[in-house]
């Protein structure tokens, strides 16, 4: 089954809706079910044999706009250095166990939304990502009840800014920025996905391949994450944990490569589809005298 969230035209949120992707069209479930994404559904605890049975309205996918799946997770967990050809490419070793960190709500972005490169950064990157979506609250769990907390899989762009990752020494602002998590097309099913760690991930920069791996590189598979999230951290439904990207990303190229307004970043992943969105450059808000004047006042108070 592959859910999705749509508006028909415009850019208002309270337009969006839950669809279903089938072979017909999009099988409109708002109307039924009263939720308006993925995210929406898991809190209210829907079976899902209730969606194959609902939604009679079939909708032209060429009439909508794509919605991110889950427009307000309650938790954008990550992980860092989890594939091994991500860590041979900068020369270190893999971690002893998952290096988790977050991205905030504000990070979520539609795919197709122009994501703004901030004037705080020469070094903007993308990682592609395959996104865990989790189904049910979940507490201290095993590595084999992870499956059972596991709803379905999206595709998630890690948006980086690699120097200010350098830095601030950890990594809020470089990742968690406004917009800097697009994702989806749809949410996969677990059932209809098969095995996790066999999936082709690539993600290219105006057609131009940058990654082009598979989640079996991982350091950690997406049950091993899961449980050791939960060990620490209660789970709950719709929260998104972002299992880590693979080599080619713009910063370890020889030379080094980033981007900037007019870039179109693209991330997929086999059998989930592809987000593609654009780099904007941000318009200067101060002048360049006024800026550092208010990061003075800043650093003085
Ligand atoms: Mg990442």
């Amino acid at each position: 089954m592959q859910l999705l969230a749509f508006s028909r035209g415009g850019a208002d949120r309270a337009g969006t809706r839950l669809g279903i992707r089938t072979d017909a069209g999009i099988r409109d479930l708002t109307e039924r079910l009263g939720v308006a994404d993925v995210g929406e559904l898991l809190s209210r605890g829907i079976p899902a044999d209730e969606l194959r049975t609902s939604g009679r309205e079939l909708v032209d996918p060429a009439s909508v706009t794509m919605r991110a799946p889950i427009s307000r997770p309650g938790k954008i967990i990550c992980v860092g250095l989890n594939y091994h050809d991500h860590c041979r490419e900068q020369h270190v070793e893999p971690p002893r166990y998952p290096m988790l960190f977050s991205k905030f709500a504000n990070a979520v972005a539609d795919p197709g939304a122009t994501v703004t490169r901030p004037r705080a950064t020469e070094k903007l990157d993308l990682e592609c990502e395959l996104a865990v979506v989790i189904g049910r609250r979940a507490s201290r769990i095993t590595r084999e009840e992870a499956a059972s907390a596991i709803f379905g899989y999206t595709v998630l762009n890690d948006v980086t800014m690699r120097d200010l990752q350098k830095e601030d020494r950890q990594w809020l602002r470089a990742k968690g920025s406004d917009r800097f998590a697009p994702m989806g097309p749809v949410v996969v099913t677990a059932d209809e996905i098969g095995d996790p760690q066999a999936l082709r991930m690539r993600s290219a920069v105006n057609g131009e391949t940058w990654q082009d791996s598979t989640s079996a590189e991982m350091v950690f598979d997406v049950a091993s994450i899961v449980a050791f999230a939960s060990r620490t951290i209660t789970l709950e439904p719709g929260d998104v944990i972002a299992t880590g990207t693979p080599a080619g990303v713009g910063h370890y190229q020889s030379p080094p490569r980033y981007l900037t307004g007019g870039d179109v970043m693209r991330c997929e992943i086999k059998g989930i589809g592809a987000i593609e969105n654009p780099v904007v450059d941000d318009e200067p808000r101060l002048d360049d005298h006024e800026a550092a004047a208010g990061i003075g006042e800043l650093v003085a108070g």
